[in-house]
This record gives structure tokens, sequence and C-alpha cells, in this order.
């Protein structure tokens, strides 16, 4: 099967070169699924915009950045040797560390040589008579592929707001989700954060510690919980060490992949006393698995809002000025329905004298102009705006390469109203294209690292079975495809997610469908269906010949 190296003529008379498995993005899906191919004995190459792996934690550079997933469990399992030997410093690494780790991993498992880095994926077009994908870049190199794998990631095509007059603005511009590698000095600025989702509230207290005033314009408060970061305790390293197997095993059997202490209660079971102390118990445990103290939390409207009204307390006891506080209490949205953070002195970082909080909710953004921004009749002067808004989440990666499947069939314009999947790993008219943490999965719902691992997995046992039955293709079924859509639909409206206006219904993207784009049914759920689904000969699919 090995026959990368060949190149081939074309039409237009550049090189194409061959390769079995064509794999878009190098953060941790992409470099996992390399691992894999090459155990099956295949061809594979990356192709990657960025100069480097890592992907989120390529781009993700700003003052702040770290997972909230603990980095004991926020890291690949597929290896006991490489588990056993990385060492993270801190209970939730930092970007920097991620980066590290990641290029750690790329030189153990030597993936660089078939990584081909600043290069851009512009398009991928099934060719139906040899099934098998062209696959185009922006450096005019092109791959032809029996599989490809799009690990192009959730949360990688960065959102830059629509607002009056942004590009007339003289001072820098700075997208959280694509940070200056050489950084940005903005001590002594008049800075401007727009934006306070996970990342906002991560950037915030370190951009107050450097600028001379910090203007946080907030459209949507967000609730947050206090991560309680701390250097990594060395029993505890040890412990997960000594146990690892036993824990990601345990992990897995969780709803979101992360080894947490599940309440096994109704909130409404237990006396509000009772909440209380369990509330502050975790409270002062830090972390997101906060949201698990009661199994009801996400389902049921009355016992989310025990757990949102201890939050929306504790937020107006860290604010000092009841004025500044109540409007970053959240009242629209359930705890837990959108993406809930993990921050280190974020509310209290409003109590500082160079720190205003802008309410654009009560005084919307205006316009922007060269020298700052005009929200409501107030004008603010600025000399850097930093842009924490976010991701084109789950498809906007996906949709910005023209993906061209059977008869011609845009991938955008089968997902016009939405994305379609089975499973989120394929899609139907899209043959041999596997996507990785794609919509219809569990995705950013999870530990996304246990999500890409299995994922990645699947597709690596799929594509060994092809190979086994001497398949030329395989394609989701439209009826497997349209009773999974169904069923994520189904599960997510049984829940309290599709209350919040979030970006896993993809509405802070103007023109988005308004479609809940996750599957909630829990990764254990999901992974039984795919591998049920495996077992039963990959039923929901058709597996055939090269059709005549
Ligand atoms: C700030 C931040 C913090 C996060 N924290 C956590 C956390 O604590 N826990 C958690 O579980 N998850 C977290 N996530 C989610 C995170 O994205 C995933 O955990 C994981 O890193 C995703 O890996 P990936 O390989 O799927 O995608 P990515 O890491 O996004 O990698 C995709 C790669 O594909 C490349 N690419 C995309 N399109 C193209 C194209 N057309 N051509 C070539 N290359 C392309 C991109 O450049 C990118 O490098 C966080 C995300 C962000 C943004």
């Amino acid at each position: 099967m090995q026959h990368n190296d060949v190149l081939e003529g074309c039409a237009g008379g550049e090189a194409v070169e061959s390769c079995d498995v064509l794999i878009v993005g190098a953060g941790f899906a992409g470099m996992y699924m390399l691992h894999l191919a090459r155990r099956l004995g295949l061809s594979a190459v990356v192709v990657e915009t960025a100069s480097g792996v890592g992907g989120t934690w390529f781009w993700n550079r700003y003052p702040g950045a770290r997972c909230d997933v603990e980095s004991m469990q926020y890291s690949y399992s597929f290896s006991e040797e490489l588990q056993q030997e990385w060492h993270w410093s801190e209970r939730y690494a930092s970007q920097p560390e991620i980066l590290a780790y990641a290029n750690y991993v790329a030189m153990k498992f030597d993936l660089l040589r078939d990584v081909k880095f600043n290069t851009r994926v512009m398009r991928a077009a099934f060719q139906e008579e040899e099934s098998r994908w062209l696959v185009s870049t922006d450096q005019g190199t092109q791959y032809r592929a029996k599989w490809c794998v799009m690990a192009t990631g959730c949360l990688s095509a960065a959102q830059t707001p629509n607002i009056l007059g942004l590009e007339t603005f003289k001072g820098g511009i700075y997208h959280t989700g694509n940070w200056p590698h050489e950084g940005v000095a903005l001590s002594g600025q008049n800075v401007g954060v727009i934006g306070t989702g996970s990342s906002g509230i991560q950037v915030i207290p370190e951009l107050a510690k450097q600028a001379n005033h910090l203007y946080v314009f907030q459209r949507t408060p967000n609730f947050s919980i206090p991560a309680r970061n701390r250097p990594m305790d060395a029993d505890y390293e040890n412990s997960w060490k000594k146990n690892y197997a036993e824990r990601r095993a345990l992990a897995r059997s969780m709803p979101a992949g992360i080894l947490s202490q599940f309440g096994d209660k109704s909130a409404l079971a237990v006396s509000a006393e009772e909440r209380r102390q369990e509330y502050e118990r975790r409270w002062a445990a830090g972390g997101t698995s906060f949201m698990a103290a009661y199994p009801d939390l996400l389902r049921n409207a009355e016992a989310n809002d025990t757990a949102a009204e201890f939050v929306r307390e504790k937020i107006r006891q860290a604010v000092q000025d009841p004025m500044v506080a109540e409007p970053l209490v959240p009242v629209d949205h359930p705890i837990g329905a959108k993406r809930i953070c993990a921050d280190t002195n974020y509310f209290e970082t409003f109590n500082r004298e160079n720190v205003t909080l802008v309410d654009i909710r009560a005084n919307p953004i205006r316009d922007i102009s060269p020298g700052g921004v005009t929200a409501g009749s107030d004008f603010y002067e600025l000399d850097s705006l930093v842009l924490a808004t976010g991701f084109d989440a789950i498809t906007g990666a996906l949709n910005k390469i023209e993906i061209v499947g059977r008869q011609g069939l845009a991938l955008t314009e089968k997902w016009r109203d939405g994305p379609k999947t089975f499973l989120g790993l394929m899609s139907t008219g899209f043959p041999n294209l596997f996507i990785v943490t794609g919509p219809g999965s569990p995705s950013v719902l999870t530990n996304v690292i246990v999500a890409i691992e299995d994922n990645v997995k699947w597709i690596a046992e799929c594509i060994a079975y092809l190979i086994d039955v001497d398949a030329e293709y395989i394609e989701a079924t439209a009826s497997a495809e349209e009773t999974w859509m169904e069923q994520v639909r189904k599960t997510a409206e049984g829940t309290l997610y599709i209350q919040a206006k979030s970006w896993y219904l993809g509405v802070n993207v103007p023109g988005k469908p308004a479609v809940f784009m996750p599957y909630v049914g829990g990764l254990p759920t999901y992974q039984k269906i795919c591998d049920d689904v495996a077992n039963e000969g990959y039923r929901g699919f058709s597996i055939g010949k090269r059709p005549n």
C-alpha cells in the first residue's frame, strides 16, 4: 500500500502526490490519525496551515490560555510510555506547555516527516471514476488519496465580529484564536477586549495586569467557576501514573470522558442546606466538575437554578461594586448550557481601578473608528483591541474548504440548513471522507482528546476493515444519517442546552443555521453506538466496489 512518493502528472501539468490517507490538520486529531495510519502500513500525508503541530495550542497563544480539563486527563492515553514519561507542571497546563507536549509527541512518534506545514487545503473533490479524493492546496500542490480525514478541529475557524468601522481602527487588533507568536506588548496601553466567553474569561485578568486601562465590552455574561490552578502535586501525579489504565477506562465511562465525582441524586431530592454544602465543596475544589454535583443540572430547570443561583451569589460577593457586579451576573441562560468556564480571578479583576466593564447589551457598540470604540453614547479611546470573539465552531473549518462529493454535491450546499452526518463521522454523498469530532458527535461537550482518540481509532479500524474486504468505498446511507440526526436533535431537546444562545447552536455566526450540533447523549453511549455499528459490519454504511 505504500506509495506516497509516487508523483504523477496531471492535466494542469502539476505533480499529484498519491497516498493512501490524506489528513487535513495537525492538531491532536491529525497527529494521532497519522500515527494509526502508519501502524496500518498505509502511506499518509498531513496538510497543515500552521508552521507547526498542536492546532488549538499553536494558534491560541494569548496570555492566560490554558486547558480547563485537568492535564493528567487532557493528554493522549494511547501510549503508556508517553503518559508515564511526560510531566505536567500544573493542575491545568498553560498553552506553552501543551504546545511543548504536542511537539514532544511529534518527535517521539517521528510524525513531522509526513506533515506539509504552511499549506492550506482549499478543495477536496471526490473522483467518482476512481473512488479517490483529489485534494488541492494554496501552495499549488495536489494529493490523490483513497481516504481523506478531516482533522480540521471544532474550534479552529476564528470568528471576527462584523462591527462597523473595525477595519479603520489604527491600533493593533488581536484575535485570541490567532495570537501573534512574538507576543504583544500591551503594557501602558488602553486596551479594549470584546467578548467574555472562555477565552475572554482567561485573557481578561492577564490583560488587566499589563494595560494602563482595560475596557471589557461584554454582551453576554457567563458563568465561571474558579479553576484553583496550582503547581502539580507530586503525590497526585504519582497516583495517576500508577493507575493510569484504570482511571482512563473509568473516565471513558463518564458522560464527558472526564473522571469526576458524579452525584447520583437529583438536586431537588436533597435539602437546600445539603445542596449548598455540596456546591461550596465543589466551588472550593475548583474546576468545571462543579456541574457534576447532580445528574439533573442540565435536564431540569429548577435543579439548574439551584446551581445557577449559587454561582450568581458568588459573583455578587466577588465584585465589590454592586453596579458592576449586576451586569456580570448571568440571568439569560441555564448554567452549563453555554460552555462553562474555569477562571483565575476573573470576577475579582473587575475590582481593579484600571478595569471598566462596558455592558454592550445595554449600550451596543455603534462603531469603531481609528481612535477607539463608541458604545451607546460613550467613546472609549483605545490603543489596542483584543477580539475574544470565539469561533465559527464545529463546522467552520470544514465549510471553509470546498468539499465536493458525488455528482458535484458541495458539502456547504448539503449543510445549508445545518450539518448532516452519521455519527459525526461521515456524510452521505461523501464516500471515504471521515471527520474527526464532527457535528453529530459529542466533540466539544467532552474532554476532546478522549473524543478524538475514540473517533480516530474507529476510523483506523474502519479503514483496516475496508482493506480486509477489499472495498473501494464506504459511505453513510441516507436513512442512517437521517435517523442519527433525528436522534441528535431529540437528545438535545431533552436537555437545557437548547435554552442558551450558544456557539453549540451556531448563533454567534451571522447567517449560520441555528441547529444544535453536538450529540449530548454522552461519550459512553455514543461510543457504544459506534462500536455496535462497526461490529455489525458497519451497519448504516454502504460498502462497495467502484461503480462502473
Ligand atoms: C482556547 C481553547 C481552550 C481549549 N481548552 C480545552 C480543554 O481544556 N479541554 C478540551 O477538551 N478541549 C479544549 N479545547 C478544544 C480543543 O480545540 C481540543 O481539545 C483539541 O485541541 C482539538 O484538536 P483537533 O486536532 O481536533 O483540532 P485543532 O487543534 O483545532 O487542529 C486543527 C488543525 O487543522 C488545521 N486546519 C484547519 N483547516 C485547515 C485547512 N483547510 N488546511 C490545512 N489545515 C487546516 C488548523 O490549522 C489546526 O492546526 C480548547 C479550545 C480552545 C480554542
